[in-house]
């Protein structure tokens, strides 16, 4: 009898993880999602680019890709505490078209918004809101300087470090590929995982729509349905 019992609560928790996986259609630029995950708005070292995004449904993504981001984070409150991040748009709970972006259709596109350091040195969220359009439109100078703030390549390159290590588990979602400003890749290659990043990451170098100054983009890797 109490075999059974625990037989059945094995299939009521087995079913409902089932439930919790996204399924994922199509290609990032040409696809769609089923049952997207919310990111958490904020947490003790991150936060969402805008409130109202995550309200209007801005910030859904695949569970995979939601366990790596997640996991990550958490990750990184212990490795570098005190360095705070910022993620960017993801994509509808259903995928779709996403404007302005090409991609983020497919639950697997996931914008990060640069980490920096103010005057003092000190990590701070990069400022967003309407007036800059949630941080999209800052312009880094060539010397990776915006006003009083610089980008944290430090703390940039511990993140994508994070990433791909969530992303070597199973319920993760392995990086496919990084969309950076190519100008300043040589400044985030200098920075302690540099190294490795070059040797495990794909980064896209090729001319993109957008200056990725601001943000960086990451294509995961999930198998996907035909669209
Ligand atoms: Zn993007």
């Amino acid at each position: 009898m109490k075999s059974w019992l625990i037989i059945g609560l094995l299939l009521v928790s087995s079913g409902y993880a089932y439930a919790a996986e996204s399924v994922c259609y199509g290609v990032p630029a040409n696809g769609r999602l089923k049952g997207g995950v919310k990111l958490p708005t904020r947490g003790r070292n991150f936060q969402a680019y805008s409130e109202a995004g995550a309200m209007l449904g801005r910030t859904h993504a695949h569970s995979q890709v939601v366990a790596s981001i997640v996991k990550a984070y958490a990750d990184l409150q212990r490795s570098v505490p005190g360095k705070q991040y910022v993620y960017g748009e993801t994509g509808l709970a259903e995928g779709g078209p996403f404007k302005p972006h090409k991609t983020h259709q497919n639950g697997l596109s996931v914008d990060f918004m640069v980490p920096v350091l103010d005057a003092r040195g000190r990590s701070v969220p990069l400022p967003g809101g309407v007036s800059n359009r949630y941080g999209y439109d800052i312009e880094f100078d060539k010397n990776a300087r915006y006003r009083d703030l610089r980008i944290d390549f430090e703390a940039m390159a511990e993140h994508l470090y994070a990433l791909h290590r969530a992303g070597q588990r199973d319920d993760g979602a392995k990086i496919d590929r990084v969309i950076f400003a190519p100008e300043f890749l040589p400044k985030l290659f200098a920075s302690r995982r540099g190294a490795y990043l070059r040797q495990h990451l794909e980064f896209t170098r090729g001319k993109v729509w957008w200056r990725h100054d601001e943000h960086y983009h990451v294509d995961f890797q999930v198998r996907c349905h035909r669209r």
